[in-house]
């Protein structure tokens, strides 16, 4: 399988130079094909548009001072976006801005380890720092620099799945806000608390607006925006990635919620709160590591009502406000944390063990959909990612 391994490197102001010439080279080359397609109507493909870059650089010479591989990869980019446009996985291709990250990618001919060195092609050699050794010859390399001005290395590498024995069968995670998620093993994961940041942003917001742009004040203060966010972005994505590590690790199978994020976004006093979450990139997370482990994902359809039923017996209670914590059972009397006993249910609906759901059904009187009580009709409602 594949994987990316990403390393932060420092490079010299004449190399700065040269990788602004290139970030500006890949972008002018994906804006320009898609202002052509633009205007042609429709998405020309790879193949037209690379004869057509050839001629381009004829007419544009300083195209020619950076490395033609990563012009090309900004085309291949180009497609990639079209084609996921096409297939409905995202929206269309949009025109690239200097002022957020910039990026381009170099394949193997334009590339090499050299030592402790990366020569990158009409570059130089460049020095990453690693902090973990590269598992196999990277088959691609991408040049990124932040909005903050940190410069990474990320690596397209082949990696071999890893064997290790899960010592659990299953675990369901229901994603919140408050707790970003709870386990059926009755485990809560709190996420960091980003509000002092996100508070200096707004003050610092602020100030930028009484700036004159583009002055060296506002570039100073814009400069230290970026930088807070990206910490907050490291923040999110460390404790994503060791959270992810962790059950997928442990879990021959985890039970995710399919959550109807877009919708819910919509809801505005919650919409600030679920885009800082990160649940999407949690998901693509356990996605990835579920195949590193050798692990199966399985996400819930999203419309499943899993706090609306005790864990234990099954009894349907209907829907909670969403300030009830704790619910007792009127059925078994049993006590929950709303959240835990969610995770439970979204365990029993993904792994088909609902409790006795066929009786509960008769006595609460609500209108499920059809279906036999365990594993068909269950697993049918099982989505494939
Ligand atoms: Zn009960």
């Amino acid at each position: 399988m594949i994987a990316r391994y990403k390393y932060r490197f420092y490079p010299t102001d004449q190399q700065k130079h040269s990788l602004a010439k290139l970030f500006g080279c890949a972008r002018y080359v994906w804006n320009e094909a898609l202002a052509y397609c633009h205007t042609a109507g429709k998405y020309l493909g790879y193949k037209h548009l690379a004869s057509r870059l050839t001629k381009l650089k004829g007419s544009v010479q300083w195209l020619k001072e950076v490395s033609s591989v990563a012009l090309q990869q900004s085309l291949r980019h180009l497609e990639k976006a079209y084609q996921g446009f096409f297939n409905k996985k995202g929206g269309a291709p949009r025109f690239k801005k200097k002022t957020t990250n910039q990026s381009a990618t170099l394949m193997r001919s334009a590339f090499s380890l050299k030592g402790k060195g990366v020569y990158l092609a009409k570059i130089g050699v460049v020095k990453p720092i690693w902090s973990r050794e590269l598992p196999s010859q990277p088959s691609s390399v991408t040049v990124i620099k932040d909005s903050a001005e940190r410069y990474f290395l990320s690596f397209v590498v082949e990696v071999e799945p890893e064997k290790i024995e899960a010592k659990s069968p299953s675990i369901g995670v229901d994603l919140g806000i408050k707790i970003f998620a709870a386990c059926s093993d009755g485990m809560k994961y709190y996420s960091p608390d980003y509000t002092p940041l996100y508070n200096r942003i707004a003050q610092l917001q602020k100030q930028l607006a009484r700036r004159v742009k583009g002055s060296n004040r506002w570039e100073r203060t814009r400069l230290r925006i970026a930088k807070l966010h990206c910490r907050i972005e490291d923040m999110r994505t460390d404790f994503l990635h060791k959270l992810s590590t962790k059950l997928t690790n442990k879990n021959q199978v985890v039970v995710l919620e399919g959550l109807n994020v877009r919708g819910m976004l919509k809801n505005r006093k919650w919409s600030k709160a679920i885009s800082r979450q990160g649940w999407r990139f949690f998901r693509d997370l356990c996605k990835g590591k579920s195949e590193k482990f050798q692990r199966e994902l399985r996400i819930l359809n999203r419309w499943e009502a899993t706090s609306q039923h005790c864990s234990k017996c099954g009894w349907h209670w209907g829907k909670l406000d969403l300030s009830t914590r704790e619910v007792v059972c009127d059925n078994c009397g049993t006590q929950h944390c709303r959240d835990v006993n969610a995770a439970k249910c979204i365990e029993q609906v993904g792994m088909g063990y609902r409790p006795t759901l066929k009786r509960t059904r008769r006595l609460s009187k609500t209108t499920e959909p059809k279906g036999s009580v365990a594993s068909v009709s269950e697993a049918s409602r099982i989505l494939a990612l």
